[in-house]
């Protein structure tokens, strides 16, 4: 039968057959159904069109139904939609050199396809495990990796952790968080946290840790400068590696380089990526250095859909856009305007309390107290109601869900900064009224 457009009827449908956890999230009280996406637009089944700042939770980075990404995908599906990595296909290879061409020179990189993001962070766990022979991982509070066990287990989020079991071996430390941080702003006392960590909550022989550069359903907390290169020396010196996960913060989305690890002065053994490597089609990659990733060799490591040609196709074609495009400079400079744009919305209304981030990676976060930095969640989600009816799509994040996110295509333009800080500026206003 064909589906149905009926609103009531795609409502109930949903509510009757997924599951409680994959139902248990709708963001809006009024459900949004979503039609049709072009670029940096969306369409719901009413036809009225939202700017997408979310990219569809980072899938979309260079835009939805983007022409060569649609081409590439429709001529591999075509041809050969796919064949396991037992068999020789030259589009995922190809692909696999051109990730590894992006890594730091002078490191040969290799690179391992999974279907998810969270695939990829539990092979990468269990590849620093097997490298190192340790097993202690240390993740950061405030982080998300994954719904997988070993995803699951260093996600240092509430709300993202089932009773239902961890992974052990895994430690968390403090998050270096420069707005809401234990220590506030700096540097060198989370890194001293982190020796306290690992002085007390390992064997002093760990298998690696595990960081976001920008930690994105944290809120987007962006590392501070000298911390992952700190990190990085501390946890080597205990036989570790650098886990870095780019699922969120790479692909162009810092408008600094491609991976958000670059501009931190270090070199990762492991690299995760997901998201928006498919531009929605689904697909997770491990890059990894030769000598970590080849300690797993003499063993079969399956995951059915990597390496896929049609994924790996689509993941061609977002490389080849990103630069033909100069898609990170355009993250760059716009985000800039967005990031300025929200720091006068800031100026305007108390309420928010911290302007952050970099490129297409910004966030607001709202508070009740400057001071306090008491999160004003009641106003948070207010405020996120009417930026839908304004005609933009943003999420809110962060522990206390007080954070407004907006994480959009690589493709959002200079033209499109009016309509979507006009809708922000409606939004609060909207909120200054409610509140009288
Ligand atoms: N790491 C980060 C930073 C993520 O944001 C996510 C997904 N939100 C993941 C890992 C897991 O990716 P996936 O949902 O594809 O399993």
């Amino acid at each position: 039968a064909p589906v149905s457009w009926d609103t009531d009827e795609i409502i109930a449908r949903r509510d009757r057959y997924y599951a409680a956890s994959q139902r248990a999230f709708v963001p809006y009280a009024k459900p949004l159904i979503l039609k049709k996406g072009s670029m940096q637009y969306v369409w719901d089944e009413e036809g009225n069109r939202l700017t997408d700042l979310l990219g569809m939770n980072l899938c979309i980075s260079v835009g939805h139904a983007h022409p060569a990404v649609v081409a590439a995908v429709q001529a591999q599906v075509a041809e050969l939609t796919h064949c396991t990595t037992m068999f020789y296909h030259p589009v995922p290879a190809h692909f696999a050199e051109e990730l590894a061409a992006t890594m730091p020179a002078g490191e040969d990189w290799v690179v391992h396809f999974t279907n998810s993001g969270a695939e990829a962070i539990d092979l990468a766990l269990m590849m620093a495990r097997v490298r190192t022979g340790n097993l202690d991982v240390i993740a950061l509070e405030n982080s998300y990796h994954g719904a997988t066990y070993g995803a699951q287990s260093v996600t240092g989020l509430q709300n993202f952790r089932h009773n239902a079991g961890q992974l052990s071996n895994i430690c968390f430390t403090s998050d270096p968080n420069q707005y809401r941080g234990v220590h506030g702003p700096g540097v060198e006392p989370y890194l001293v946290d982190l020796e306290r960590t690992l002085a007390t909550a390992t064997t002093g022989s760990v298998a690696g840790m595990i960081i976001e550069p920008v930690q994105g359903y944290g809120g987007i907390v962006e590392m501070p400068q000298g911390f992952i290169s700190g990190a990085a020396e501390r946890i080597r010196a205990a036989g570790g590696l650098m886990i870095i996960d780019e699922v969120q913060s790479g692909f162009g989305k810092t408008g600094r380089a491609l991976w958000g690890f670059e501009h931190h002065d270090v070199v990762p053994d492991i690299v995760v990526m997901a998201k928006g490597i498919g531009n929605g089609i689904p697909l997770g990659a491990v890059v990894a250095k030769r000598d970590v990733a080849e300690a797993m060799a003499g063993k079969f490591l399956f995951h059915t859909y990597g390496a896929n040609p049609a994924a790996s196709a689509a993941g061609r074609a977002v490389l080849r856009v990103i630069q033909e495009d100069r898609m990170v400079e355009n993250a760059s400079k716009v985000g800039a305007v967005l990031h300025q744009g929200l720091k006068d919305l800031a100026a305007r209304y108390p309420i928010i309390g911290n302007v952050r981030g970099t490129g297409f990676m910004q966030a607001i976060e709202l508070v009740r107290d400057h001071d306090t930095k008491g999160p004003a969640m009641e106003e948070t989600a207010f405020v996120f109601e009417r930026t839908r009816e304004h005609g933009i799509i943003v999420s809110k994040s962060g522990n206390y869900r007080n954070v407004l996110r907006m994480v959009p295509p690589l493709c959002l333009a200079m033209e499109d900064m009016d309509h979507v800080l006009g809708a922000l500026d409606r939004s609060f206003a909207d909120l200054a009224e409610h509140l009288g």
